[in-house]
Order: structure tokens, then sequence, then C-alpha cells
């Protein structure tokens, strides 16, 4: 599947996010994860690119698994702040040896890369995407902020970048996550004045607590609405409840979006299925 193909369909398109873990316990959980969610039939399931120490090769040797064996499509990140030149160019070679083509393009979190271990051949997402695209074999995509990137002086800087990396070949853009949709719906206005036209896939997330919210609140700088916030305020402590409300608010977010024309969803999963499950099962039963 390319999924620049898949998204000019129409159909809307569910995918899920995951990240490599670190031991064989945790191992174990997402390959349970991915059956489970394997079962909701996702268009693709992406694989994040952190490189925190153990082998640059994890996001690489995952995604093989997860489609060889569990048949789900695969969209690889790739990070710039994780890979020299030389490293991206073997780990193209071994993704079309397993036949995976679509790549997520990203400059990557420093705070995910060991500062020994952080690469320089690439500074931003436009420069990788160029070089991907220069390579050929595969359909890119990149990172996109409604809410700004925290480094971006204003929102229309960052779009301007922004239109750098679908210039250079990115052919859909995800989201980071965010709490009102009313950012995503003018984020997209902005966006199409300044020029930019391709499939704009929101990413959710279902908040899980209080510091979760604060961490999120400091480090993407995504706004937190008045009713999220009394809602996780009134549940924290009560595991089930605090699971229910944010499992309704995020169904409920999914679904307006949904309706106003976003292309599908992309749901943060933290390699746990029960709140993604939840949310695609009331999104897709509504
Ligand atoms: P860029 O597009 O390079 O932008 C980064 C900043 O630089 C922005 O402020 C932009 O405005 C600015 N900028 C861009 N070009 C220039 C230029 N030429 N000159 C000056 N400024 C410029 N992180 C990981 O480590 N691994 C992952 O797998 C991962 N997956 C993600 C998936 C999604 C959907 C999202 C939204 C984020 C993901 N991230 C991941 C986090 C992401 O890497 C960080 O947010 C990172 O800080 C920015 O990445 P980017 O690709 O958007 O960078």
């Amino acid at each position: 599947m390319r999924l620049p193909e898949r998204l000019k369909t129409g159909g809307k398109v569910y995918s899920f996010e995951f990240y490599p873990p670190k031991t064989a316990e945790d191992t174990a959980k997402l390959f349970n994860t991915a059956l489970e969610l394997k079962a909701l039939s996702p268009d693709f399931v992406s694989v994040t690119n952190s490189s925190s120490g153990v082998t640059p090769y994890r996001t690489v040797a995952l995604c093989g698994v997860l489609k060889a064996q569990f048949g789900l499509e695969i969209v690889a990140h790739l990070t710039c702040l994780a890979h020299t030149k030389q490293e991206i160019s073997e780990i193209c070679d071994g993704l079309k040896k397993m036949d995976i083509t679509n790549i997520l393009a990203l400059r990557g979190d420093p705070h995910n890369v060991d500062a020994g271990a952080r690469r320089s051949d690439y500074s931003h997402a436009a420069q990788l995407i160029t070089d991907l695209k220069r390579a050929g074999g595969f359909s890119l995509g990149g990172a996109c902020y409604p809410e700004k990137h925290p480094e971006a002086g204003t929102l229309e800087a960052d779009i301007a970048r922004l239109r750098e990396k679908v210039d250079a070949g990115a052919e859909y853009l995800i989201t980071q996550l965010f709490f009102d949709n009313a950012h995503y719906f003018r984020f997209l206005e902005k966006i199409a004045a300044a020029g930019i036209n391709v499939p704009v896939l929101p990413g959710l997330m279902p908040l899980t607590g209080y510091k979760q919210m604060q961490n999120f609140t400091k480090m993407m700088q995504v706004g937190i609405p008045d009713e999220l916030r009394r809602g996780i305020e009134r549940w924290e402590g009560d595991k089930d409840g605090l699971f229910k409300f944010s499992v309704d608010y995020a169904s409920r977010q999914a679904l307006d979006l949904l309706k106003g024309g976003a292309p599908g969803l992309h749901l943060y999963t933290l390699n746990r299925s029960r709140a993604a499950m939840a949310i695609l099962q009331n999104v897709k039963g509504a």
C-alpha cells in the first residue's frame, strides 16, 4: 500500500502509532497490542524512531516483523537526529527489501536521542525528504503542528517551513496531537492559503492523567480546553473513571474531526490497545 494513493480513494484512513520497545516483556506486550488492534483492520501502523542508545535499527526491525508476521501495512518513521546519511541509505535498502514503501520523515526530538548518538548530516526534515525523494521508491510524509512547533516563532513562520517539506516531496502530513479541533480546522485553512494542499491526518491521543496533561502542555505546547482540564482533575485517582472520561472526550473529538472532513485518524497508542480500540469502536459504531 502506498499511503498517498490510499488517501486519494476518499475512504477514511485509520492508523495506530507504536514505538520500539526496549525489553523482552514490553516487546511481548506490543505484539499483543498489535494483534488486538489488527482485528480493527487499520489502514497502517507507524513505528517511531528514537534511537535512544540500543541500536539505530530497532525501528526497521520492528517494521519488518509487524509487516511479515502480523500482515500490517507500515509507515516507518525516520529521523535526522538518529541517523547519518549513510545509515539512512542502508535503512532505505533494508525497507525496500521488506517491501516497505512508506516513510514519515522527521527531524526528531532531541530528548529522544542520546546526546552522544545525535547525528548532524541533516538539520531539518525538509533536507531528509529531499534526499529520500531523490533516492526514489518511497512515498513520503511529514509532521505538522496545528498549534505551531514549539521552536517556531509564529504559526505563519512554521507553515512557511512546512511548505518547504511539501515542496521537497511530502505527499501527506500527520499532526501533533491536539485537544481542541478548532486548531486543526483553522490550521487547514491557513496551510491552504499558503499553497499546501496535501491530506492532513489528525493525530489523537486520550490523556491518561494530570501529570501527562502538564507534560504535554510544557513540552509540546498544546492547549488543554477547560472541559478536558476539569474532567482530568475530576477523575484523577479513579483509574476507570479517568479512562472512560478520556476515551469519551477523544471519541467525540474524533467524530467531530471526521464529520468536518478529516481524511481519517492517526491514534497515538503508547503501545497499548485498550483506549485506541475503544475510540475506534466508538467511531466505527457511530
Ligand atoms: P522540522 O520540519 O525540521 O521542523 C523543526 C523546527 O525547525 C520547526 O520549528 C520548523 O519551523 C523549523 N525549521 C524547519 N526548517 C527550517 C530551516 N530550514 N531553518 C530554520 N528553521 C527551520 N520524534 C522522534 O524523535 N521520533 C519519531 O518517530 C517522531 N515521530 C513523530 C510523528 C509525528 C506525527 C509528529 C507530529 C512528531 C513526531 N516526532 C518524532 C517529533 C518531532 O521529531 C519533533 O516535533 C521535532 O522537534 C520536529 O520534527 P519535524 O520533522 O517536524 O522537524
